[in-house]
């Protein structure tokens, strides 16, 4: 127990081996402050992974107030909106990764760090079961259990592979730090290997073909990276292969960054057509094989067979083997990402909560909330409502579902609220009927929407903020009636003793390669060309997790603006 940080006693209790499928050896219990649940004592909170959610979690948790434990499989944090940029050997992988100690360290957390893979949820007995991962495994001690009063599970999400045949086998994701590697790894083969004196034209051709499959934000960056590598570094390098390469975008979609406006996904596909970037929209992968890949072109039921020399598949998220299991334990097993209430607490499982890519908010439909306002507003229960009052819920409506302006029918809320003010002063009601349809119908399209909360760190790291701010104020409650479980209704008032997690959307990058970048602002306001990259490069730079890492990505981006891109393979 050396090196703990906690108040906690650490004591190994006696064998409990739950049923996890493969323990040999007894499982070790490992409990904190014995009696953890008593009055007088701090509750455990226990944090699965240090990614985005977690790690904004744990450090804006009051450490003080609990026995913390986090566990994750990798002992660092990582900035993932670079890791494309490690691919291409703008960054290195170091750069952008942050030892979790030494996070705990210099926040003074009061937190104990376990590197472990968390391999069971055991919802009923509020225990998780950990597993060491490492190479350094002490033989037949491999499993040991914490016990929890707080669950915060964080783990995150896998890539889907929608069940694709041979895409495990063949193609590279972009996930992690060593993906990212391997991927940069990959390219410097094919060129190596496409530079061997004995191949044919064909052979080349085949070796430098690079395939992405998705075209949303994380494909996009890589294909726009790649093409930088390629043509401002290694086509330098080996120009006799200048016309045998070749990049080609994969998009199940009609356009590629289709979750962005429609200016900058247009601009995008533009610019790619321009680079000679072939985009091939409106395709569904069949299956891949060694060298080779299978897609259907919908419009026309075309199949294709494309020769690859690397494939990067990112087409989206999927459930981590743990989360789905918890899920099935607690009748979730239906979904892909834990549900949880707007307090983000796990449904139907008391004392968890799950926050980032692995957990979506079930949120009260907002069609029902907006018909609860205009019940409010209607004060004479007439059933219709005076211009003034209509506009008035509106304004509140749109104060509590910005997303209404962000993500839906931009052009046509501004119509509507056009529309509006002219009826409001002119007092023509049949104008506001007409408006009160439309308006329903955006509602109807956001409300789609919004069951899925984009899958971001700005989400994740909102997420965690909030939660650990409630965690603060529920221990630090000072009357033990209202504390602790989340929301608890003041009688009376209507009102919540928390506010239910609201997401601040502060707007989307997308790097499109050539030192170009775009950036959506919330509000309908969109940025392209240079500036928006040099914006880019101070946002990134800003919000590194510490001082270290800031001040290795911007000595990356020096030495990539002076000496180019390493292709060496290492
Ligand atoms: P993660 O950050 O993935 O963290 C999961 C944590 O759980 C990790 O520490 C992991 O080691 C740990 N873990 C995994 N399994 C277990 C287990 N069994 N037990 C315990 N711990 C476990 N978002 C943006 O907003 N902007 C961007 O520009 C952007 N670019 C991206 C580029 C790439 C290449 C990728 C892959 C993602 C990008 N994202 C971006 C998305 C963003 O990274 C995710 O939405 C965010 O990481 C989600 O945070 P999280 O905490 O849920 O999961």
């Amino acid at each position: 127990a050396t090196g703990f940080l906690g108040a906690g006693l650490f004591v190994v209790l006696a064998d409990a081996s739950p049923d996890t499928g493969d323990s040999k050896a007894p499982l070790q219990v490992v409990a904190t402050n014995a009696g953890g649940t008593t009055k007088s004592s701090k509750k455990r909170v226990v944090i699965l992974g240090v990614g985005w959610g977690g790690m904004s979690f744990l450090k804006n948790l009051d450490s003080t107030l609990y026995d913390v434990r986090v566990v994750a499989p990798r002992n660092y944090f990582v900035f993932t909106p670079l890791l494309p940029s490690v691919t291409s050997g703008s960054v290195e992988g170091r750069s952008i990764s942050e030892p979790i100690r030494r996070i705990i360290r210099s926040k003074g957390k009061h937190a104990h760090f376990h590197e472990a893979e968390c391999i069971k949820i055991d919802a009923k007995n509020k225990r998780v079961i950990c597993k060491d991962v490492s190479e350094a495994k002490v033989k037949g001690k491999e499993e040991f259990a914490l016990e929890y009063d707080y669950l915060v599970v964080a783990v995150g999400a896998t890539s889907n592979t929608f069940g694709t045949k041979g895409v495990k086998e063949y193609c590279h994701f972009l996930k992690e730090v060593s993906d990212a590697v391997k991927i940069r790894e990959s390219i410097a083969n094919c060129f190596e290997s496409a530079s061997l004196p004995h191949l044919s034209t064909e052979d080349r051709r085949k070796l430098l073909s690079f395939v992405i499959v998705g075209g949303g934000p994380t494909g996009v960056e890589f294909a726009a990276e790649l093409h930088d590598l390629i043509h401002d570094d290694l086509l330098n390098l080996y120009p006799h292969l200048h016309n045998d390469v070749k990049i080609t975008v994969v998009q199940s979609g009609d356009h590629i960054l289709n979750t962005y406006d429609e200016r900058i996904s247009k601009y995008a596909e533009q610019k790619f057509t321009r680079e000679g970037i072939d985009v091939k929209m409106g395709c569904r992968v069949l299956g891949v094989q060694e060298g080779d890949i299978a897609f259907k072109v919908k419009s026309t039921s075309q199949l294709v067979n494309l020769p690859y020399g690397m494939i990067v598949w990112s087409t989206g998220i999927g459930t981590r083997p743990v989360v789905a299991d918890f899920m099935e334990q607690i009748g979730q097993a239906d979904r892909r990402v834990l549900a949880t209430d707007e307090w983000l607490r796990v449904k139907n499982c008391e004392g968890a909560y799950g926050i980032g890519d692995c957990a979506s908010i079930e949120a009260r439909r907002i069609v029902e909330d907006v018909g609860y306002l205009f019940k409010l507003a209607d004060k004479n229960n007439s059933g219709t409502l005076t211009t003034e009052e209509f506009v008035e819920t509106i304004e509140k409506v749109r104060q509590r579902y910005p997303q209404i302006d962000i993500y839906m029918e931009r052009q046509h809320m501004k119509g509507v609220l056009g529309l509006l003010s002219d009826a409001t002063k002119a007092g023509e009601h049949s104008a506001v009927q007409l408006d009160i349809q439309n308006f329903k119908q955006a509602i109807a399209k956001v409300d789609s929407q919004m069951k899925s909360m984009p899958a971001t760190a700005q989400v994740a790291a909102q997420q965690g903020e909030y939660l650990a701010n409630c965690f603060n104020n529920m221990a630090s409650e000072v009357n033990d009636n209202i504390a602790p479980e989340g929301p608890i209704r003041i009688r009376g008032t209507g009102r919540h003793r928390f506010q239910r997690f609201q997401y601040r959307h502060l707007g989307q990058f997308a790097p499109l390669g050539g030192e170009k970048a775009a950036y959506e602002l919330p509000g309908d306001w969109v940025s392209i060309g240079r500036s928006t990259q040099w914006l880019w490069y101070s946002v990134y730079a800003s919000k590194q997790v510490s001082w270290r890492t800031r001040t290795l990505v911007m000595f990356d981006w020096t030495k990539k603006f002076l000496f180019g891109r390493d292709s060496s393979k290492m």
